[in-house]
């Protein structure tokens, strides 16, 4: 990358151009970064290029929104911290027009507002230091689900040796089926619709059992501590239902 900075115009943000560029495809994913900070922005789009992504930027939340519209991306990048409209506002604003993935980015003194980002719509977060690999990972899981969601003929979550059969309610194990009572169940259920997804405590409350639920998040734990007791090989060191800190859950179909 060029040191100088970004060119941007006042109204209209630019495809960031890195040295990978030209590698690019027309039908390649494109991923809208809103971040204000130029340094992050070309630390993203040198590596997202590089990958063969179309990278566009905008620099304030506002832009954001308007981004969305007007390119209808694949995937978007969103920093919480912006001037003017903050990042947490703007996804419900992204979510009343668009199913588009989107990824928070924060700083560690934000948890609260990455809960408050997920619940209004966003579908995975990342915080701030994070590697290029971590970046990545998530980058092709969200797009991977985007397009999961897009055909929604998919009925068929697989883990591991286990297939949940959304439609029917039932996991097998190879040729064998799993007994889950209808809790934990919906629980299952709940995750593999995000799967590989963080899922936040109260999305899995309202999905699972009804919005009268909200306030029992201790039945989450029980739950899960009982689903990994019939799934994972080592309940105490899940391979496929993973605790997010603080957060909630994430159901694992895949190593990235
Ligand atoms: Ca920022």
């Amino acid at each position: 990358m060029t040191p100088e900075p970004l060119q941007k115009s006042a109204d209209a943000p630019e495809q960031v151009e890195g040295l990978a560029s030209r590698t690019q495809v027309a039908d390649a994913p494109t991923i809208l970064i809103v971040e204000d900070d130029p340094r992050m922005v070309r630390v993203f789009a040198a590596s997202l290029e590089t990958e063969g992504y179309r990278v566009f930027n905008a620099d304030s939340g506002e832009r954001g929104i308007a981004e969305v519209r007007a390119r209808n991306p694949d995937l978007v990048l969103l920093d919480l911290g912006l001037p003017g409209i903050d990042g947490l506002s703007v996804v419900p604003q992204i979510r009343a027009h668009s199913g588009v993935c989107i990824i928070v980015v924060s700083a560690r003194e934000q948890e609260k507002d990455k809960v408050k980002a997920l619940d209004a719509g966003a579908n995975d977060y990342l915080t701030k230091p994070f590697s290029t690999l971590e970046l990545l990972a998530r980058i092709r899981v969200g797009l991977r689900s985007r397009a999961r969601t897009r055909d929604a003929v998919e009925r068929i979550v697989t883990f591991g040796d286990y297939r949940l059969d959304l439609q029917r309610r039932r996991l097998s194990r190879g040729d064998r089926l799993v007994r889950l009572s209808p809790t934990e169940l919906a629980l299952l259920v709940t995750l593999a619709r995000h799967a590989d997804e963080v899922v936040t405590t109260n999305t899995l409350l309202k999905e699972s059992w009804g919005s009268g639920y909200r306030t029992r998040s201790g039945y989450v734990r029980v739950y899960m501590h009982v689903l990994r007791r019939k799934i994972e090989n080592e309940p105490t060191r899940p391979e496929y239902l993973l605790t997010e800190s603080g957060l909630g859950y994430r159901l694992r179909t895949s190593q990235d």
